[in-house]
């Protein structure tokens, strides 16, 4: 008799040396680990009329061998199996690869139960299940797991049969019988059931429902603990700034601000003014003006008397910043101080002196900032620009310079609702969804590869009045498997055509930091007309003149990413231009293609990224910050996100939750995850 869940799974009959180490190499070692392994989708086993079966569904049909079997033979351990049947009214055939063995069973006069893909057109099913006999005992849903080795399903259904029966009365519910019950989901037993063993399609929606919402819950449950830690300690720093002297600053500025601006500036003014730690992370598309928000929460910091940085991802961006900070803050008495990796030994420590006697007010600088030798006399508060450009780890460093400084991170990536509520759901949002007023919209076409002439010439027009272009290729070299355009080929072939009229240059990823500054900075200063780049060029730069952008191969881009390339124009007084060149073959790469040209608002482009994508592949595979779930999709079950996330809010706030026996194993669960104990706040 089996009475712990955390059994061996080799306790379970039938469970030999071979069926052990594959669920080793599963991870499964208990039953638990058992239980909790999902399959990946189930296999509908009832029987439809093929009358009413789409073209390249799955079907499973009953019926009768109408001929005998011819087995082709394709080479080294290929076959090709095919016999007719009669399925009801439709004399039809069956076809399966590699199965040469059921030869012997599929012989005119068989009942068979049979499961494929239906070819509409041709009138065949494409085997992949065949049982032999009426469709009587078979289930008519299945799950099916991912299993390695020789491992087959149905041993592994039968091992999960034991192993159901044997914990099922030891299970704890681990979901509040409050919450159960408002939202009408199945106890712990019977979703395990609805997902391993479903009596019919209703029951694995409603176990998946459940599971769904649990996992949503304890995973928002983590972020709302971490907020309310936050907010309850008073270890930040309250930075009672003078607000005469900053409406003063806001005044002097050459614009209005966007009203956007406005509620993100009050958004951040009210978190310096309070003894918590600001934890907050700025979201607004390219152009939509963040670096003046930026300048407005350092110079609040300046006027309570605390230092202020901003560390920004490249040499170029940080001296950008610098000028522009330089020059907006100086006549309030400010002074602003550029850190960059580049600067002589000398100057280097005196800047750094000075840092640390607090005679620098505002420093800006690359990852030169995070050196240990670089010391502040009393940062307050600190802002990372493009902050997915940085690790976890280099952020950290820098808070750390200053005693629970204020932090902001600013990024340019529009974040999808779900995304961000779910990635960074332990921070505070704040959106600047309005561009300036006055901009043109950059005006986007797509193109096929044979039009790149017409897209020389009206790219020269550009040239000819005195703007810049860039030209952006995918990857640097000539690759067998992608065949890409490469950066080198176009630099030359383009060098070659300006050749006395324009200056053309080239940067990509294998150029030194060095180097790819020297190209960015005589680029930006007009010394260059046109820039074929890698997508290096992507980040935050700001080239006003510039008004021409070629995107090569562009269906081998996110929507994300050639919204960002596209914005590196259209940031001046002048109308401007954004090229597709790309020929997708997918439906998908056409549907991008499609949406660059019809919006140039980057959340709509995220939301459809995400959409055609799917969220691993939106932030990019390193450092998501997405957590994996077993069941849940963030895509289709953003709902229940929100519900859960709803609910989160709502119980770490209430009494019931900290004490009542009924949130138990949830409060446990929340416990061992870490949360509790401030965990994840970065
Ligand atoms: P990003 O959000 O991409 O970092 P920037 O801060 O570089 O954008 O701003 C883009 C341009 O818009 C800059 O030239 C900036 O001076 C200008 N800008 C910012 N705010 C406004 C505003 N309210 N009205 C007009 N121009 C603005
Ligand atoms: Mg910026």
């Amino acid at each position: 008799m089996v009475t712990d869940i955390l059994q061996k799974v080799t306790d379970l009959k039938g469970v030999g040396k071979s069926s052990a180490e594959v669920m080793r190499l599963m991870g499964i070692e208990t039953l638990n680990d058992l239980i909790w392994t999902f399959p990946y989708r189930h296999e509908d086993f009832r029987l439809k009329d093929l009358a009413e079966t789409p073209h390249n569904e799955r079907v499973t049909v009953e019926g009768r061998i109408e001929s005998e079997p011819v087995v082709l033979y394709l080479g080294r351990n290929k076959s090709r199996l095919q016999v007719q049947m009669l399925a009801g009214r439709h004399l039809i055939k069956l076809v399966f690869f590699n199965q040469g063995y059921l030869r012997n069973k599929l012989i005119p006069g068989a009942i068979v139960t049979v499961t494929g893909k239906w070819d509409k057109g041709r009138q065949v099913i494409n085997g992949s299940n065949v049982v032999f006999g009426p469709k009587t005992d078979q289930a008519d849903f299945e799950p099916v797991y991912s299993l390695k080795g020789k491992l087959t399903q149905k041993k592994f259904r039968q091992f999960m049969r034991q192993a159901l029966d044997e914990v099922k009365e030891i299970l704890p519910e681990s979901l509040p019988n409050p919450l159960r019950t408002d939202y009408q989901l199945l106890s712990i037993q019977e979703a395990l059931e609805g997902i391993h063993f479903p009596k019919d399609a209703h029951h694995v929606k409603q176990a998946r429902r459940r599971f769904v919402y649990e996992e949503l819950l304890q995973f928002q449950l983590k972020i709302q603990a971490l907020r309310k830690i936050r907010r309850e300690e008073d270890r930040g720093i309250a930075i009672h700034y003078n607000l005469q002297k900053v409406r003063e600053f806001i005044s002097s500025l050459p614009y209005e601000l966007t009203n956007a601006q406005k509620r993100v500036v009050n958004e951040i003014s009210k978190d310096l003014l309070v003894p918590h730690r600001m934890n907050r992370l700025l979201q607004g598309d390219v152009g939509s003006g963040k670096t003046v928000v930026a300048a407005i929460g350092l110079y609040s910091a300046v006027t309570a008397g605390f230092q202020g940085a901003l560390m920004a991802p490249t040499e170029i961006l940080a001296e950008q910043h610098a000028a522009s900070l330089d020059e907006w803050l100086r006549p309030f008495g400010v002074e602003v101080a550029l850190l960059s990796g580049s600067i002589k030994a000398k100057a280097r420590r005196e800047l750094i002196e000075r840092l640390a006697n607090g005679e620098i007010d505002v420093v800006v600088g690359t990852h030169a900032l995070i050196q240990p030798d670089v010391t502040f006399r009393k940062l307050g508060f600190v802002i990372t620009d493009e902050q997915h450009r940085f690790g976890v780890e280099q952020r950290r460093i820098l808070r750390e310079k200053g005693e629970s400084p204020d932090v902001l991170f600013m990024t340019a990536t529009p974040i999808p609702r779900t995304l961000s509520i779910t990635a960074f759901g332990e921070m505070d949002v704040s959106i600047i969804d309005e561009m300036p007023a006055g901009r043109k919209k950059i005006q986007t076409l797509w193109v096929k590869h044979e039009q790149f002439n017409q897209v020389l010439s009206r790219m020269e027009k550009e040239l000819i009045a005195g703007r810049q272009a860039y030209v952006i290729c995918p990857l640097i070299e000539e690759s067998d498997k992608l065949d890409v355009q490469n950066a080198v080929d176009v630099y030359q072939q383009l060098a070659t055509v300006f050749k006395g009229k324009f200056k053309v240059g080239l940067m990509h990823g294998r150029l030194s930091a060095v180097e790819k500054d020297e190209v960015m900075r005589a680029y930006s200063e007009g010394k260059l007309d046109v820039l074929v780049s890698t997508t290096v060029v992507e980040v935050g730069v700001n080239v006003p003149n510039a008004t021409f952008m070629v995107i090569y191969d562009a269906e081998r881009f996110g929507l994300a990413q050639l919204h960002q390339l596209r914005g590196r124009v259209g940031r001046g007084e002048y109308q401007s231009y954004c090229v597709l060149i790309a020929d997708p073959k997918s439906e998908e790469g056409k549907e991008r293609m499609i949406s660059m040209t019809e919006t140039n608002d980057g959340f709509r482009l995220a939301e459809k990224d995400l959409e055609l994508r799917g969220p691993g592949d939106f932030f990019g595979k390193k450092q998501s910050g997405l957590p994996e779930f077993k069941m849940a999709d963030l895509v289709h079950d953003y709902r229940a996100l929100e519900v859960a996330r709803q609910d989160a809010v709502r119980l770490i706030q209430s009494e019931a939750f900290w004490h009542d026996e009924d949130y138990k194993v949830l409060r446990q669960n929340l416990q061992s995850s870490g949360a509790l104990d401030g965990e994840r706040i970065d």
